[in-house]
C-alpha cells in the first residue's frame, strides 16, 4: 500500500495522499503497526511524502523534520 502511494506521489499528490490515509485505516482494523522506516517517510499531519517539501536537520543527536506543507515539525531522537 505504502508503495502504491510512493508510485504516484510526483503524479498525484491527491492520490498519495489518500493511499496513505487508506494505509493507516487498514492497519488499524487489522491491527498491524505500520512499520517505523514507513511511518519517518510521511508527514503525519498532512499525509504528504517527505520528497521535496521538507527540510531536515540533523544535530548531535535528534533528526529534525520540518515539513514545508503544513510547517509541522517532527523530532526523531537518534540512538
Ligand atoms: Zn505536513
Amino acid at each position: 500500500m505504502f508503495t502504491l502511494s510512493n508510485v504516484c506521489a510526483n503524479k498525484e499528490p491527491v492520490l498519495s495522499k489518500r493511499y496513505l490515509i487508506l494505509m493507516e485505516k487498514i492497519a488499524l482494523r487489522s491491527d498491524v503497526t505500520i512499520p517505523r522506516r514507513i511511518k519517518l517517510l510521511y508527514c503525519k499531519n498532512c499525509k504528504r511524502l517527505y520528497k521535496d517539501n521538507s527540510r531536515i536537520r540533523i544535530t548531535a543527536k535528534t533528526l529534525k523534520i520540518t515539513c514545508i506543507a503544513c510547517g509541522d515539525i517532527r523530532r526523531i531522537v537518534l540512538n
